[in-house]
């Protein structure tokens, strides 16, 4: 549907950012606008299907820990299949369970026998954990600020733990293996994990964007069309111009400082990850297996034995990722270790590589930064506040009520 030539607020972008702002404006009785390059809603969450097996672009998950998940999304219509909280590590030839023992009371003793460093590491795992997930969020904000390395080391969780668990599992998530990210995300990342689950939506993670994307009018939904400038009121398409009381633009941070120069963009992370069919899993327990120091596989998960949706036919998909692009073939041997089948049991499905996965968050974390440029300008994104689905949804929120302390002064807040 094309865009009107005049409209009271344009949204360049339908990712979680720019959807949870629109949601948010057009519930406050804002005409409101999406535009999308691309040809669905999602932005970064999106799904393929691939001899009909779901595809997300890259492994990914939902984290209901998020105070935006939990608050703004309907779970239950996402029909999640969950992962188990925790991962496989694997040493001297042995897996090795270390799980949330609260959650998953049957792989204590696993966690315990783990090779990481002893009962002393472990209880300062399980020290560093409960602040984490259940100090006030402002005490954790008011840290002094660090490296995740320096705050895990400060931690005391040692080296054997900081080897074979914390960086291959952060460096999933930070798409970073220095650790090299700031103390203050840790945090924000590590108490999602006590307080949340992980699953995946049964149409897979794309369907988040859509879940959201429905709450608008149809008439307010214009996927397929790209964006080429924005000049004061005026936003620039391939297919016409319109001009807005209020321009959000809600795009990767890459394109958001193209649009509009003062926006500086940090350095992208960037991930492959690489799919096999597998006949049946091989493990059965929804657990991420984690790659082993030296190896090039950051993990390998069977992302079917959490959301079996996601495979037509009872075969298990098996999703592999490195941090640094690789191919298939270089990868191989290791996703089979990883996994304990022979490498010809491997089907390769389909490989991607994301460049602009997520944006850095080295210190200082830039935690909500500015979202109104002044003259009817807003930016919003993840590279506005944390580099996640959560950071995203919150930016969005924010960039909401700033855009309606400006359309309706004195009105109530959205
Ligand atoms: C492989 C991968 C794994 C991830 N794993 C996790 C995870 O497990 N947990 C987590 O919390 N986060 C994860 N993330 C990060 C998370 O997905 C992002 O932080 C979040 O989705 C960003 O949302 P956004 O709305 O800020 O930006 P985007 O999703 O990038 O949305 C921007 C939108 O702008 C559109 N756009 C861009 N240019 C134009 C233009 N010129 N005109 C019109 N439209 C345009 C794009 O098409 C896109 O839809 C992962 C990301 C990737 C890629």
């Amino acid at each position: 549907m094309p865009l009107p030539p005049r409209a009271e607020v344009v949204v360049v972008g339908a990712g979680l950012a720019g959807l949870s702002a629109a949601v948010r404006l057009a519930a406050a009785g804002a005409e409101v606008h999406v535009v999308d390059a691309a040809d669905h809603p999602g932005g970064r969450l999106s799904t393929q299907v691939v001899d009909g097996f779901t595809v997300d672009r890259g492994f990914q998950v939902l984290n209901t820990g998020y105070p935006r998940v939990a608050a703004d999304l309907d779970l239950a219509a996402l029909d999640l299949g969950w992962f188990w909280t925790g991962a496989v590590v694997r040493h001297d030839g042995r897996e090795h369970r270390v799980v949330d023992p609260r959650k998953h009371p049957t792989a204590v003793v696993d966690t315990v026998r783990a090779p990481l460093g002893g009962l002393l590491h472990e209880a300062a795992i399980g020290l560093f954990s409960a602040r984490a997930g259940y100090a006030p969020v402002e005490r954790l904000l008011a840290a002094p600020e660090r490296t995740a390395e320096q705050a895990l080391r400060a931690a005391r969780v040692g080296d054997a733990a900081m080897e074979r668990f914390f960086r291959p599992f952060l460096s999933g998530v930070l798409l970073e293996s220095g650790l090299e990210t700031s103390s203050r995300y840790l945090d924000l990342v590590w108490r999602s994990f006590v307080r949340g689950r992980i699953g995946l939506p049964a149409r897979g993670m794309q369907a988040v964007g859509e879940q959201l994307a429905d709450r608008l009018p149809a008439a307010a939904r214009h996927w397929g069309t790209e964006v080429t400038g924005v000049a004061g009121d005026e936003v620039r398409t391939t297919t016409g111009s319109t001009r807005a009381d209020a321009v959000v633009v809600a795009t990767d941070p890459g394109t958001a400082s193209r649009l509009l120069p003062p926006v500086g963009a940090s350095a992208p992370r960037q991930v492959t990850t690489h799919l096999h069919v597998l006949d049946t899993s091989p493990r059965g327990v929804p657990l991420v297996v984690l790659g082993e120091p030296g190896g090039q596989l950051v993990n390998s998960v069977v992302v079917s034995d959490a959301q079996p949706a996601y495979s037509p036919d009872g075969r298990a998909l098996v999703a592999s990722s490195t941090l640094a692009p690789t191919r298939e073939a270089d990868v191989r041997e290791e996703v089979a270790r990883a996994q304990g089948v022979a490498a010809t049991d491997l089907e390769h499905l389909t490989s991607v590589t994301v460049t602009g996965a997520q944006p850095a968050a080295v210190p200082p974390l830039q935690h909500r930064r500015p979202v109104d440029l002044g003259g009817g300008l807003f930016v919003c994104g993840d590279h506005r506040d944390t580099p996640s689905i959560q950071g995203a949804m919150a930016s969005g929120a924010r960039t909401a009520r700033a855009v309606l302390r400006r359309l309706r002064p004195g009105a109530g807040q959205a």
